[in-house]
């Protein structure tokens, strides 16, 4: 979107121990001037690796962030992380509403809003993940599941600056599956509406990202659809070659 400098932004999930730390680097160091003149690069390594990877990354243009976080600041929460950990690890992002949070640990929108609040009081920008299932997309219901989503999960007086919303179809998720650019454009058209009824001029610059099977192959097509600020990328981006050509598609 004109205006708008694009996030290309990589998802470990659950991948990585300290060996891949040189990826990591690799990744920090590939970002020369010419790249990080004209976009923004994240990586979300899982929780274990956040301190030692925001001291890689510090001093280079990378930004880390975080896979989910607790609603809570602190307490009796045997195994799970706060936005106020994430933001003491100097990391700057976090991922909320991920269709593997929301699917294998049953977050509602009510939840992932709940996250994405505790996010913002912990300083940190949350990426708020929305998306169909291959179910809901072949009845049609595509766009309703995301206005239900965005107006449940996306938190009143949201900002372009504290928020990025990612598009991310479930059945494109992981599985070498993408939407056709018509539907992707669709999609991110609807969002880009939606958000500006709601938001105003912040909703019209809010960063929109598409995910689901970004590849180097396809970053170029995916990433010239309007209303496609940048990505949020899985698989591709375990490697910093693949992520780094990622990067330089958008
Ligand atoms: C994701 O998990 O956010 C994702 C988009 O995964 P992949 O790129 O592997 O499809």
């Amino acid at each position: 979107t004109p205006g708008i400098r694009p996030l290309v932004a990589g998802n470990w999930k659950m991948n990585g121990t300290r060996e891949n730390l040189d990826q990591i680097k690799a990744i920090a160091d590939g970002l020369g001037p010419d790249l990080s003149g004209q976009i923004d690069a994240l990586i979300c390594p899982p929780a274990t690796l956040l301190y030692v990877a925001t001291a890689i990354a510090d001093e280079t243009p990378l930004m880390i962030g975080a896979q989910d976080c607790h609603t809570e600041q602190s307490g009796a929460f045997t195994g799970d992380v706060s936005a106020q950990m994430i933001a003491d690890c100097l990391a700057s992002h976090v991922l909320v509403g991920h269709s593997e949070r929301r699917t294998l640990h049953g977050e509602s929108n009510d939840t992932v809003r709940a996250k994405a609040e505790a996010a913002k009081s912990a300083g940190l920008v949350r990426i708020i993940c929305i998306g169909e299932t291959e179910a809901q997309r072949k009845s049609g219901e595509t766009l309703k599941v995301l206005g239900d989503q965005l107006a449940g999960s996306v938190p009143d007086g949201a900002t372009a600056q504290d928020t990025v919303i990612a598009y991310e179809p479930v059945w494109a998720i992981g599985t070498g599956l993408t939407p056709t650019v018509a539907d992707i454009a669709e999609a991110h058209g609807f969002i880009r509406a939606e958000m500006k009824t709601r938001f105003g001029g912040e909703g019209a610059a809010m960063r929109l990202l598409y995910g689901g099977s970004v590849k180097p192959s396809n970053a170029a097509e995916l990433l010239a659809i309007a209303d496609v600020d940048g990505a949020l990328i899985g698989g591709a981006s375990l490697k910093a070659v693949d992520f780094l050509a990622i990067c330089k598609a958008c």
